[in-house]
């Protein structure tokens, strides 16, 4: 028997709800923001999207921000049939396709990435997410037949990119690309990016748990962002962030998994092994200017497990992150120590 765990409305309010408790309980010596304008919408991106405003805004806002949103999954979804990253695979060993401007944007980001990662990132990942089917209704193991067939289909140095018209060309049949571990980063950039164009200077973007600040609370202190339990089955939070101006974006395996006799098998896979990753880590949040980057970097470090993945990011400036290990050690970055906190006594801080 497996079953598919995706996103829940009910576990998405639940982070909403933290969310604004923590930044409610923040600083109890100073006033209670006012409550925000909120808006939700539970259909883009295959997650639940909340914007919060704390301050007096009309509903243009909103609309413009998910209208966003949404152009940007219509192009780069893997799960519509007529987006441009779906286009890309149908024409996978035909011929390269004109893709726009920020579609081919962050592709190229996807496959800088790839590259330098050394495919720890792998944006030529399609063909083994669908075999697990771990984003459908009907996810399974697939066999070691059924991997070696795809194995070939994963290298990412297959997709041809062209500066010059914007073409893309995955030049094996079979092959796709697959945005999921970036392009809802980019979302939130894009409408942070938005509410900033209306001169707003106090909100929070929460894509499922992707989190882009704008500024700081109404009274100047740092929101207080909650950090995800990991643990599979799990819920609520093991500790908080404080953060001004930051992206805040977690890659963990409780996100979207299945179980199969005994064993639960996660959504964010090892190209190299054709199997989930297993580094040793249950999560890595990235905190970041760029929420493109916190998501990218979430995965890199995920499937590289704590050593080699924070060393790639020490390679990135203004770039934080805090590792859970399966042992429930918490590892960090030096530049946010001062700024987390543990609220779950079972997590140790390592070292
Ligand atoms: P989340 O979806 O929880 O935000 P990630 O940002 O790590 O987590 O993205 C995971 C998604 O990215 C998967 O659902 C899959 O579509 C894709 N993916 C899985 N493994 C990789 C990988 N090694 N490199 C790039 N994309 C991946
Ligand atoms: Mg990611």
């Amino acid at each position: 028997m497996s079953k598919n765990k995706q996103p829940e409305l009910k576990e998405v309010l639940c982070v909403a709800i933290i969310l604004s408790a923590l930044s409610m309980c923040a600083c109890s010596l100073k006033k209670d923001p006012e409550p925000p304008n909120a808006r939700t919408r539970y259909d883009l991106l295959n997650t639940v999207i909340t914007i919060s405003i704390y301050e007096d805004t009309g509903e243009k806002v909103f609309n413009d921000a998910f209208d966003k949103i949404s152009s940007i999954e219509k192009a780069m979804s893997v799960t519509l049939s007529d987006s441009e990253v779906s286009v890309l695979a149908t024409m996978a060993g035909i011929s390269p396709c004109v893709v726009s401007d920020e579609t081919y944007f962050i592709i190229k980001d996807a496959f800088d990435i790839s590259a330098q990662s050394g495919g720890a990132f792998n944006l030529a990942i399609g063909p083994l997410v669908k075999l697990w089917g771990v984003n459908t209704a009907a996810p399974r193991v697939p066999s070691l037949t059924e991997l070696e067939r795809v194995k070939d289909l994963l290298d990412y140095n297959a997709v041809i990119l062209s500066d010059t018209d914007k073409s893309v060309y995955l030049t094996l049949e079979g092959m796709s690309i697959d945005l999921g571990a970036i392009a809802k980063g980019y979302a939130g950039d894009a409408a942070a990016d938005v509410l900033r164009s209306y001169g707003v200077k106090s909100a929070i973007i929460d894509l499922g748990g992707n989190v882009v600040t704008i500024g700081g609370r109404p009274d100047g202190a740092d929101w207080r962002i909650g950090i995800r339990n990991p643990i599979i089955g799990e819920s609520g939070h093991i500790g908080v962030v404080a953060v001004q101006d930051k992206a805040v974006v977690t890659s963990g395996g409780y996100e979207r998994y299945f179980e199969s006799e005994g064993r639960y098998y996660h959504h964010i896979f090892d190209g190299k092994t054709g199997y989930p990753a297993d580094s040793g880590l249950l999560s890595v949040t990235v905190i970041s200017d760029s929420s493109t980057d916190a998501d990218k970097l979430s995965t890199v470090a995920f499937v590289l497990g704590y050593r080699d993945g924070a060393e790639f990011l020490g390679k990135y400036t203004d770039t934080e992150a805090v590792f859970i290990t399966t042992d429930l050690e918490v590892y960090m970055t030096p530049g946010i120590k001062d700024a987390f906190t543990i609220t779950d006594n079972r997590f140790q801080i390592a070292g």
